[in-house]
């Protein structure tokens, strides 16, 4: 059965879906920047309590830099998700989740067999520059290539958040904090980015605040 077809049995035979019941609380305290990859449960996965987390995803979980011209074209998404997030739901934290196995990373792998191209996918291709860039400062063994692009990607987003202007006036104001995490598909654990020590440290080994 397909997953629309899914949905619509499970509407029909759901009785409790006919009762009104009041809505949510809608009090969001974190933002997640997400990929799009639907094995990545960003709410249900992380024990994110329904209506405590607004979700942003796009390919490969990027933020790119804001410019007046990325402000008002390419970039207004991302632009009018941080001030809603930051200026009207006043959230205190902005998470950047990027993902093992991210099939946006590994399409821009100089070595990978399926890749793609301007002709056939010209904004994907145009979009995904940034990350192919990444690829082309990795030095490490081609092993271990993909998990060091996808932190850098990670840390890179955290960095360009900073330049949009309800970013920095909320972390100037110390009403914000941003972060990195990576976390594992194969068995959903959380890696940290640590400004400190530049590196990404597993959760568990992190003590509780
Ligand atoms: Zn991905």
């Amino acid at each position: 059965m397909s997953v629309i077809d899914t949905i619509r049995n499970r509407q029909r035979i759901r009785p409790d879906l006919q009762i009104n019941k009041p809505p949510p609380e809608h009090k969001p305290e974190i933002l997640l920047i997400g990929c799009i990859d639907a094995r990545v449960d960003l709410v249900g996965g992380l024990g994110i309590e329904q209506g405590k987390a607004l979700i942003y995803r796009n390919p490969g979980a990027q933020v790119r830099p804001y410019s007046e011209r990325a402000a008002s074209a390419e970039n207004m998404d991302i632009a009018a998700t941080l001030e809603i997030s930051i200026d009207v739901m006043r959230v205190k934290d902005i998470v950047i989740m990027g993902h093992t196995h991210c099939g946006a990373i590994g399409l821009c792998d100089p070595e990978a067999a399926s890749k793609i191209d301007e002709k056939t996918l010209p904004s994907l291709f145009r979009y995904l520059a940034p990350i192919r860039q990444l690829w082309g400062m990795v030095t490490d063994a081609h092993d271990h290539s993909k998990h060091e692009v996808e932190d850098a990607s990670v840390r890179r987003s955290i960095e360009n958040l900073r330049s949009y202007p309800p970013v920095a006036r909320a972390l100037a104001e110390g009403r914000l904090k941003l972060h990195g995490w990576v976390i594992d598909i194969n068995n959903s654990r959380l890696c940290e980015y640590c400004p400190d020590s530049d590196a990404f440290v597993p959760m568990t080994n992190r003590l509780p605040a």
